[in-house]
């Protein structure tokens, strides 16, 4: 399927939306034509929620402008939250680039999909979902109102899932993806380095990624590099040991990319420590009179066949992670806890209208039999080509449905001495375009600026979802 083709098509797509455009503008807006309109019912309004939405009423670049897919749908978008907030941004609230963490987070009311035709936009306790009927085809909500759809799309992301693992919840133990623990994250750093300049013995500094899969692989890495520089900038990195452990071999990227990052890891002289999975955390006090650590625990691992332990002195992680729990009660979902979708269509194994997007679904790359990765970008990627699809199904019913060809992403790593980092740019447009055969492929290159990249990433998605000079750019 060229991509000349699928451009030949989006553009026919457009012109039937403009004609039909031309023929309803004349009669007013029935509730018979109301009725006819394809039911589109979306959980979640972050990346996977913003992409799908502007993949189904946003023209492409440089194709006509036309508002007529309202013309086509009705689109109730639906999110728990009344505000948004950027999973990388948490990174510059604990190391104090950014004052406090309101500053990185923006109203949903200010999104663009509020403004496009044919969107209802349902925030909070109103937007929240509490079940899916996947017989009857409907959702229904906290309020008790019940929605029908004759497309459902799931993108409500992932939830912290810590009692998988012993302890871990009764544990200080800090979730490095967790947007209410990013002030006590940045107070326990002010502690490990008030307790650093006392200390006569070594402090212990551990980050683990606890199972996989887990959202934004090289982001572990990101965090340890930050601390590594945080303790430099305050003069006790001498004072402590760093680690990071990860439960099976380098989590992304394969040997390339390890050898990348373990090399940042070296010479920063930070001990990674692979096949490490955590079994139990117990909670630790502290040294003495100088220590308010609060995450300071004893951590179990199993290595290969043996189990060994660390005494953490602080203790970061990524918990383990599942989708919110009506997705659970749906019975749509597989052991893991995730919804298992169909690589080029995101349609969910075993049952109709509904598709799945971001970090709440699960597919592989069968020519490696590797996960797809999850991420910002893959989310918004895979909402935008399952919106399109819709579109082509619902505006050409008789032409082939449109899928995607490209799935590439870019990641700056924070991760390196003073600033340093590694851009890490994953390209799976060959497994799209070819499950059987196409392999996964990453790109990395040191970058002297990491931080500045990834402002830029960020002010870019912002501008996606808010609009130019509707939002205000990070730093
Ligand atoms: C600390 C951190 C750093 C990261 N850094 C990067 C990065 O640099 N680059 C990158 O590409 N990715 C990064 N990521 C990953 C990225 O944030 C996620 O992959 C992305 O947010 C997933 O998008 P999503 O739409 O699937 O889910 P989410 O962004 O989690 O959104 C899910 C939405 O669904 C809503 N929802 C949940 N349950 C319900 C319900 N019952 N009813 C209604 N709404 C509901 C939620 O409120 C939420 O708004 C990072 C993540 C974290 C945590």
């Amino acid at each position: 399927f060229s991509l000349e083709k699928r451009k030949e098509q989006e553009r026919d797509i457009d012109r039937c939306l403009i004609f039909s455009t031309i023929e309803n503008c004349f009669s007013p807006t029935t509730d018979k034509m109301k009725e006819d309109k394809h039911k589109v019912v979306v959980v979640g309004a972050s990346f996977g929620g913003q992409g799908f939405v502007h993949g189904l009423l946003l023209p492409e670049d440089g194709e006509v402008s036309h508002t007529a897919s309202e013309q086509h749908f009705s689109v109730n978008l639906l999110d728990c939250r009344e505000s948004f907030y950027l999973g990388a941004a948490l990174q510059y609230v604990w190391t104090n680039r950014v004052s406090n963490k309101d500053e990185v987070s923006y109203a949903m009311s200010k999104m663009r999909s509020n403004t496009l035709p044919g969107v209802e936009f349902r925030k909070g306790d109103k937007g929240t979902v509490n079940a899916i009927n996947v017989e009857n085809k409907s959702v229904t909500l906290k309020d008790g109102s019940v929605l029908d759809y004759d497309s459902l799309i799931l993108a409500p992301g992932v939830i912290p899932n810590p009692q998988i693992v012993p302890g871990l919840a009764e544990s200080g133990a800090i979730d490095v993806c967790a947007w209410d623990q990013v002030d006590r994250f940045n107070s326990e750093i002010k502690a490990l380095i008030s307790l650093a300049s006392v200390s006569s013995k070594p402090i212990h500094v551990v980050m683990s990624i606890t199972r996989t899969p887990y959202t934004c692989p090289p982001l572990p890495f990101e965090v340890i590099s930050l601390i590594d520089n945080e303790l430099r900038s305050a003069g006790v990195r001498s004072s402590c040991h760093l680690f990071i452990t990860v439960p099976q071999g380098f989590p992304f990227g394969g040997p390339p990319a390890e050898k990348k990052f373990c090399d940042q890891l070296k010479e920063m002289d930070i001990e990674y420590l692979d096949h490490h999975k955590i079994i139990s955390v117990e909670r630790k006090e502290g040294k003495g009179e100088n220590d308010s650590l609060t995450s300071s625990s004893i951590l179990k691992y199993q290595v290969k066949d043996e189990e060994t332990s660390i005494v953490a002195d602080a203790f970061f992680c990524t918990f383990p992670q599942r989708p919110p729990d009506f997705v659970q009660d749906s019975g749509l979902a597989n052991k893991m806890g995730f919804i298992t979708v169909d690589l080029q269509t995101n349609k969910a194994e075993g049952v109709e209208d509904i598709y799945v997007v971001g970090d709440c679904c699960s597919t592989i790359f069968p020519s490696v039999g590797k996960p797809h990765p999850k991420a910002g970008q893959f989310a918004y990627d895979m909402g935008l080509a399952v919106g399109k699809l819709i579109k082509s199904k619902v505006v050409s019913p008789e032409s082939t449905p449109l899928l995607p060809t490209s799935r590439k992403g870019i990641c700056a790593a924070e991760c390196g001495l003073g600033g340093k980092g590694l851009i890490v740019k994953p390209n799976f447009s060959e497994c799209i375009q070819n499950p059987k055969e196409g392999k996964p492929q990453f790109a990395l290159e040191p970058t002297p600026d990491a931080s500045q990249r990834k402002v830029k990433w960020m002010n870019g998605f912002l501008e996606t979802f808010f609009g130019e000079g509707n939002f205000k750019p990070m730093i």
